[in-house]
């Protein structure tokens, strides 16, 4: 089974309640069982909401209690961030997923680049606290922006999933 961040299937889940639909990556998968998840959603943020950044660190640091996810009006909102990574990782387990596809650059799903807490537009490297919560239990992962590392795996997973 294979796991989507709900926003690149097409689902308005986004901060600003829209999606992120990536036609390519839908287009790459066919007809493969997929299950779209929202960690955001699944830690109890709305539909739209604030957007949100990790300052000074990254899903990992977050994790480590050394690093802070806050929205655009400085609520702190880190519980909800790793309440949404626990969520959707149990979620990942129950389902035996096998590969999970995320959004890159969000504070939740992002594998190489997320937005620095300025607010300002300003990418940094590091990952979402849900990505970070995923390599912490093994489970394999790609992102949207590397569309070439997922046509190699779906091509050499041809059958297996
Ligand atoms: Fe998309 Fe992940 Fe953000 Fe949800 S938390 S909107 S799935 S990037």
């Amino acid at each position: 089974m294979i796991a989507v961040s709900a926003c690149l299937m097409g689902i308005p889940c986004r901060y600003n309640g829209l999606s992120a639909q990536c036609s390519q990556l839908i287009e790459s998968l066919g007809n493969l069982p997929v299950i779209p998840f929202c960690p955001e959603v699944m830690g109890g943020l709305t539909i739209p909401r604030l957007p949100a950044e990790i300052l000074h660190g990254d899903g990992n640091t977050v994790l480590n209690g050394e690093a802070c996810v806050y929205d655009a009006q400085a609520n702190d909102v880190t519980a909800q961030f790793i309440k949404g990574a626990e969520s959707a990782v149990r979620y990942l387990n129950r389902q035996a997923v096998k590969v999970v596809v995320l959004k890159e650059r969000s504070p939740s799903c992002g594998v190489n680049w997320i937005y620095d807490g300025t607010f300002t537009g300003t990418l940094r490297e590091g990952c979402g606290v849900t990505t970070a919560l995923i390599k912490l239990h093994h489970i394999q992962f790609y992102t949207e922006s590397k569309q070439d590392d997922i046509s190699s795996w779906l091509i050499n997973m041809e059958g297996e999933v």
